[in-house]
């Protein structure tokens, strides 16, 4: 098993690493998911979870560079249920937006609430047990498929490490591995394909089962059969669940009951797909440069 321990200083430090090394931050809430480690970690654990998500008035600029700002204002509330896609060229903010909610930074102003209580108010492991996250790229370690999506709740059975596997549409590729779930992955074991991978990770948060979950969807490198399987696995598992998805194909983006567009972070529009069609704005341009695509 993998521990994170480290404060928050050197949280922010690791979070920066990560973005330089290799674009994909959501590797650290995965990472953090299981010890997180901010000092002070009291707060309150709320018996249940609506799910409702809202931002007021959020400016953020990381510390490492106070005078670019990368939040300028962002108003947002997403009821509980509700699934909201986010589209927007690069570096618009959008990864950003889903570290605020897992409160990997704090807002400069405004402030970030979860059913109406602030996330300072929340203890922080707590919070991130009912945040989930499944990566474009996601992380896996060194051990056994079985371990890997235990993470997501260690105290799982075999049964519920295979029940999630099927959710996930992995149970079957995992069967088929000779030593099925105790194939070992990673630098000594087996190389998973990203559809696979990405599989794993479904199955992972269909253990953890939270109530709010940020998608970042693979926009290439999946072959037919696994971009359907994931696609496909990703629909179960955000049904009743408070969806923030990174959205990159046109299907998300039509299925999602809110779409949000954000530039030079902002959300310049919000509408349905198909409203948005309709306007003479950087969501259409977005479309027709196949920055959201089919
Ligand atoms: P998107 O996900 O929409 O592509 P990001 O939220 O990743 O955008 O990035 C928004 C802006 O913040 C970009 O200008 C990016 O360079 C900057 N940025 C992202 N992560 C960091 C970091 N760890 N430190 C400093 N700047 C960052
Ligand atoms: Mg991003």
């Amino acid at each position: 098993t993998m521990l994170v321990a480290v404060s928050m200083g050197s949280l922010a430090d690791l979070w920066a690493d990560f973005m330089r090394a290799s674009g994909a931050a959501e590797r650290v809430f995965e990472l953090m998911d299981r010890e997180p480690a901010i000092p002070a970690a009291e707060g309150e654990r709320p018996a249940t979870v609506e799910g409702r998500v809202e931002l007021r008035g959020v400016h953020f600029a990381y510390p490492t560079r106070p005078d670019v700002p990368v939040l300028q204002g962002i108003d947002l509330t997403v009821n509980a249920g509700e699934v909201v896609a986010v589209v927007g060229s690069s570096g618009a903010g959008k990864s950003t937006l889903a570290a605020l909610m897992s409160r990997f930074y704090d807002p400069l102003q405004g402030e970030l609430r979860l059913d109406g209580r602030p996330l300072k108010s929340l203890d922080p492991s707590w919070l991130r047990r009912n945040v989930g996250m499944v990566a474009q790229e996601p992380l896996l370690f060194s051990c056994s498929i079985a371990d890997n999506i235990r993470y997501g709740r260690p105290d799982a059975t075999d049964a519920e490490v295979e029940a999630a596997a099927r959710a996930a549409n992995a149970h079957d590729f995992i069967q088929r591995f000779p030593d099925g779930y105790r194939t070992e992955v990673g630098e000594r074991g087996v190389q998973l394909s990203g559809g696979q991978k990405q599989r794993v990770a479904i199955a992972r948060a269909v253990l953890k089962d939270p109530r709010i979950l940020i998608l970042d969807e693979a926009t290439s490198a999946l072959d037919s059969e696994s971009e359907h399987l994931v696609k496909d696995a990703l629909d179960r598992l955000m049904q009743g669940r408070t969806t923030l998805i990174i959205a990159h194909r046109l299907s998300t983006v039509a299925n999602a009951q809110r779409v949000l567009v954000m530039e030079h972070g902002r959300v310049v529009q919000s509408g349905t797909h198909s409203t948005l069609m309709t306007q003479d704005g950087l969501y259409r341009r977005l479309v027709e440069r196949q920055v959201v695509a089919a």
